[in-house]
């Protein structure tokens, strides 16, 4: 990877982890998870709203480190408005963009924004950072929030 490319890669991070989208508590979610990464410290709750297999709303909160936080703005910016089958999708090629695994030029740019997070595939610790809020989702896409009824 060129320096330009990096240091633009880099100006996205700081910028999520500075102004993060989406970062609230979504009042009217119906699915939620929480992620724990104990080797660095974050710790994010994923909100969605998910109606007839479409996420139509999603939100995050939480206290971790640049990349966690960054990572997890850029995923809800992307999630909105996807289907959970192709919301699963883009976690499987996020988690092998950052393992590594991803190497067809094509396939890396179709990630779009996502992309930034290739250069973390160079420092293992930071994988774990990077994938959190994708692990986070994907247990909220499977788990149904219990929610207390009054009737
Ligand atoms: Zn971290």
């Amino acid at each position: 990877m060129d320096n330009e490319l990096r240091e633009l890669y880099q100006q996205v991070i700081l910028d999520h982890n500075k102004s993060p989208r989406n970062f609230k508590k979504l009042e009217d979610a119906n699915h939620h998870a929480e992620g724990h990464n104990p080797l660095c410290g974050d710790h994010l709750d994923v909100y969605l709203q998910l109606e007839n297999d479409v996420v139509k709303d999603i939100s995050f909160i939480g206290n971790g480190c640049a990349i966690s936080k960054s990572s997890a703005s850029l995923m809800t910016a992307i999630i909105k408005g996807k289907t959970k089958d192709e919301a699963e999708e883009l976690f499987g090629k996020f988690h092998d963009l950052v393992t590594g695994k991803l190497k067809n030029t094509n396939e890396i740019e179709a990630l779009g924004k996502l992309a930034v997070f290739q250069g973390v595939q160079e420092f293992p610790a930071r994988v774990k950072c990077a994938s959190l809020a994708w692990h986070t989702l994907h247990n909220a896409l499977n788990n149904k929030e219990e929610k207390i009824s009054t009737e």
